[in-house]
């Protein structure tokens, strides 16, 4: 039995033109910045983003905790959503690493932050407070539905904190899809981020990596960063070059990846014992709440298992399926059986 594995873009693993690309990949020591590879990536990254430069890391994490690390010094504080990525899954490493102090802001269902919250938040200048120096935002949204984050309210966004001094940072992971299903080039998404992560190994299907983007003197800095988090790779090259593909090769195929989640929900949204928002499934994410008395996140999750279909409990009565290009369209279907199935039995 074929597994259909929907519980993250995540576990997309390397095409065969990555693998070809990184069998033959132009390496040196990357500390040194002498892989030509990286700095190709690295270039190519920060031209997609419309910034002038980039580092490669080794994750999404890092990503963020360099960005914020070089924003931010002790005591300072950062606003970002209560359902972010950074505030939820990333360990605090803000605090436990950089001494940043987190100024969680209710997430709205759409991913955004409302922008009166934001600008009531921004703390003045008294001696009792922590001085406001960064602003986060996700796009798209994981917790929230994987909703992309507009233009027009990043702009926003980016002008208040303008006015205030404070440097946006982009929790970019998924910015492809962003740009893909509002249909824009994902600089625009980036104009207003004085940084922005965006992830390799998610629905781009790069094997290992993340790019951080941003000024020439804060990628000089985060540089520093990421080396003393233990980030600073030698040839790394290898995992660039499928990096390289993941841009040139990968971005417009994530339509496909949304218009199988879409399919999915609105199968889903025909199964009995089971809620679903199908209106805010715009990208590759799908959440579903169960409403079957008795049922439980976990005990779907293991059926489904069970007959081949894996989706991920992210709560007590809630299941997150992530579309990927291992998934087909067929795939959708013999999942949405299987889970009518179970439902209804
Ligand atoms: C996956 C993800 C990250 C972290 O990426 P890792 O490579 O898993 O460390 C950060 N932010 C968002 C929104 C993500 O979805």
């Amino acid at each position: 039995m074929q597994v259909i594995d929907l519980r993250s873009d995540t576990i997309t693993r390397p095409t065969p033109s990555m693998r070809k690309a990184m069998a033959d990949a132009d390496v040196g020591d990357d500390v040194f910045g002498e892989d030509r590879t990286v700095n190709r990536l690295e270039e190519m990254a920060a031209e997609r983003m419309g910034k002038a430069a980039a580092l490669f890391v080794p994750s999404g994490t890092m990503a963020n905790i360099v960005s914020q690390l070089t924003h931010c010094g002790r005591g300072d504080e950062m606003i970002l959503g209560d359902q972010s990525h950074i505030f939820i899954y990333e360990q605090g490493g803000s605090a436990a690493l950089g001494g940043i102090h987190p100024r969680p802001l209710p997430n709205h269902p759409d991913g955004t932050l409302a922008i009166q919250d934001i600008q009531a938040a921004i703390r003045p200048d008294n001696v009792h407070f922590p001085r406001t120096r960064l602003l986060v935002l996700e796009n798209t949204h994981n917790r929230c539905a994987g909703t992309p984050l507009q233009v027009d309210y990043m702009a926003r966004a980016g002008t208040l904190a303008r006015q205030h001094g404070l440097k946006v940072h982009v929790d970019g992971a998924r910015i492809f899809n962003a740009a893909v299903a509002l249909n824009v080039p994902a600089r625009d998404l980036a104009a207003d981020a004085d940084s922005i992560s965006f992830c390799l190994s998610k629905g781009l299907g790069a094997p290992v990596g993340s790019l951080v983007c941003g000024t020439r003197d804060f990628i000089e800095e985060a540089r520093r960063n990421r080396k003393v988090l233990g980030g600073g790779m030698r040839q790394a090259g290898i995992i660039a070059a499928a990096g390289i593909v993941a841009l040139t090769e990968m971005v417009t195929r994530l339509a496909d990846d949304h218009a199988n989640a879409r399919r999915l929900a609105m199968g889903l949204s025909d199964i009995p014992g089971l809620s679903v928002d199908t209106a805010a499934v715009v990208t590759n994410i799908v959440y579903m709440d169960i409403t079957q008395k008795g049922m439980t996140g976990q005990a779907l999750s293991d059926a489904l298992a069970g007959e081949g279909v894996r989706m991920l409990p992210t709560g007590p009565k809630r299941l997150r399926a992530v579309a990927q290009h291992h998934v087909a369209g067929e795939d959708i279907d013999r999942a949405l059986g299987v889970i009518r199935n179970i439902m209804t039995r």
